[in-house]
């Protein structure tokens, strides 16, 4: 799979600091945010701060530290006291994954119970 990054995607902004972002979480390799239009009470967005399009773009390429930072801050986030009676952690994966932003990111969502995982087949 060739991988093929654009930099001009929305989370590229944010981490350039040219759109701001309600930041909760931050390390040297990634940010955690609030998405801006959350599906549950709480709707969190973790992205490694290296260019990676995908799940699959950052598990193949990304260096053994920035994995770790990565899932450093997942574990940040999904320490909060309002996941405490769980979350669903979502990783939408190119067209049929219904991917809108092209940046390796993963939905922390939680602080309801959330439901079947698909609501259609
Ligand atoms: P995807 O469909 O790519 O998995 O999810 C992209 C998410 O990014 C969507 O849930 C959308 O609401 C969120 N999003 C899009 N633009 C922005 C933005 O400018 N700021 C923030 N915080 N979230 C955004």
């Amino acid at each position: 799979m060739d991988f093929d990054y654009d930099s001009s995607n929305i989370f590229a902004r944010i981490l350039r600091g040219e759109i701001p972002a309600k930041v909760v979480f931050e390390n040297e390799h990634a940010l955690a945010f609030h998405d801006v239009r959350p599906q549950a009470p709480v709707h969190l967005l973790v992205i490694p701060k290296g260019p990676y399009m995908s799940l699959d773009h950052f598990a193949a390429e990304a260096t053994a530290v920035e994995q770790a930072g990565f899932l450093s801050a997942v574990a940040a986030v999904c320490g909060m006291e309002e996941l405490g009676q769980g979350f669903r952690a979502i990783a939408n994966t190119r067209t049929h994954g219904g991917q809108e932003v092209p940046h390796f990111h993963v939905h922390i969502l939680g602080g309801r119970p959330l439901g079947p995982m698909l609501s259609q087949a």
